[in-house]
């Protein structure tokens, strides 16, 4: 079967779609994203339908999709629908009524009850109100996850990016922030130079590529010079990037925060409910001391810790066949700083030549094939436990009613 390339995906769609409406296509393994401008406006069934027929003519030119996520969009660009096939979005029955087309459409979720704290997780004693009890809902955005570290260069931007683009393989809906204001990496991970920036309306539109939605302030300053904010500058830049862009629904938005304990990390906390929080660390002493005072801020924030990743945890000579693997760091000590507090772990992403490559490159979809690299798995058990971690904070709020099916 030929592999899925852009190139399959627009050339299969050619007899489906009218000539002209396809605008943008993603595609990697068994996932694709299409967007699409009608040239007259339809209803959601129908618009279920004709995204049933270009799964179809993909499928027959290739391989059955894991997942294929149809968004219709405006002339201006503004999203007007979304048809999503695969595993966890079953497909719809073309002919239902409902305004999703039996797809859960994803809503603002208002007010959010406010967030029980994990038992172990309690800061303290203290009832004083945290600053996430004023935050409000992102409208449209069903989970947001913030991806900290308390250190720089420990990988946390990587992870950000990796977790971002795992998620939307697995079909959800994803959007991306370069939240680190003071020195924004995803124009190079992402590979976004070349690109401009453009605004619709007022709002600041992503960019689309790897399958996700992203904003990064790298695209609205100058790269070079150094980004010198004072508090409320920083305070009004961060707030403008999450509001004023238009991210559409979104199942999740992953934000990239500057590393340390800073006032973004408050900034954050006081405007948006978050889900939770990933921590970022490398096996070394030095980054755990730093990292657990990065869990002890968030927790003071009143934002639940999802999870501690060990990120460089491992070397693997990738070059070498077969591929050796070095402890360089010490492999593990994340593991036990989680332990520690307790907190869940979500994984080890080894210390690869590729996923640096890829990262320069600005190509992060290559690090997860092929599926049978150490590299593509420990990205994909890390994406698995960060949902599974969601699912749990959902049920811990009361909003997923846990449920059993009996076949
Ligand atoms: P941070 O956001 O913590 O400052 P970055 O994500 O920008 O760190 O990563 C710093 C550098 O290390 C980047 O060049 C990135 O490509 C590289 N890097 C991060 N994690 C890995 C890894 N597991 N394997 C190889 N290179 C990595």
């Amino acid at each position: 079967m030929p592999a899925l390339t852009k190139a399959l995906v627009t050339d299969s769609l050619a007899p489906v779609l009218p000539a002209g409406s396809l605008q943008w296509v993603s595609a990697c393994d068994t996932y694709a994203s299409i967007r699409v401008h009608l040239p007259s406006a339809a209803e959601p069934p129908t618009l279920n339908a004709l995204a049933a027929k270009a799964k179809a003519a993909i499928e027959s030119a290739s391989a059955p999709l894991d997942s294929f996520i149809v968004e219709y969009v405006d002339s201006h660009g503004s999203l007007l629908h979304t048809s999503r096939f695969g595993a966890m979005n079953p497909p719809p029955p073309a002919s239902t009524g409902s305004p999703a087309g039996g797809h859960e459409p994803i809503r603002g979720l208002g007010p959010t009850p406010q967030p029980a704290q994990q038992p172990t997780q309690r800061p303290g004693p203290s009832a004083q109100p945290t600053p996430q009890q004023a935050a409000g809902a992102l409208p449209g955005v069903k989970h947001i996850i913030a991806v900290g570290a308390g250190k720089g260069g420990v990988g946390k931007s990587t992870i950000a990016v990796n977790l971002a683009v795992g998620l939307a393989r697995r079909g959800h809906a994803v959007g991306l922030m370069d939240g680190d204001i003071y020195g924004p990496s995803l124009p190079t991970l992402l590979g976004l130079t070349g690109l401009d920036q453009s605004v619709l309306q007022g709002k600041l539109q992503p960019f689309y590529l790897h399958g996700i939605k992203a904003i990064t302030i790298g695209k609205l300053v100058d790269a070079e010079k150094p980004l010198i904010w004072r508090g409320p500058m920083a305070h009004g830049a961060f707030k403008q990037l999450t509001e004023q862009t238009d991210w559409g629904e979104l199942d999740y938005l992953v934000i990239d925060l500057p590393p340390g304990t800073g006032d973004i990390s408050l900034t954050m906390a006081q405007l948006l409910q978050l889900t939770g929080a990933v921590v970022v660390c490398t096996p070394q002493k030095v980054a755990q001391d730093d990292a657990v005072r990065a869990a002890r801020m968030f927790q003071q924030l009143g934002i639940e810790v999802l999870g501690v990743v060990e990120n460089m945890s491992y070397f693997i000579a990738d070059d070498l066949s077969p591929p050796r693997e070095y402890d360089i760091f010490g492999r593990g000590g994340a593991e036990v700083m989680a332990q520690r507090l307790n907190l869940p772990f979500l994984g080890n992403v080894p210390l690869t030549i590729s996923l640096r490559k890829n990262s320069d490159a600005g190509s992060p979809t290559n690090n997860f094939s092929p599926a049978s690299s150490p590299l593509a798995a420990a990205l994909e058990q890390l994406v698995t436990n960060v949902e599974n971690q969601v699912a749990l904070t959902g049920m811990r709020k009361g909003a997923t009613k846990p449920s059993l099916t009996i076949r």
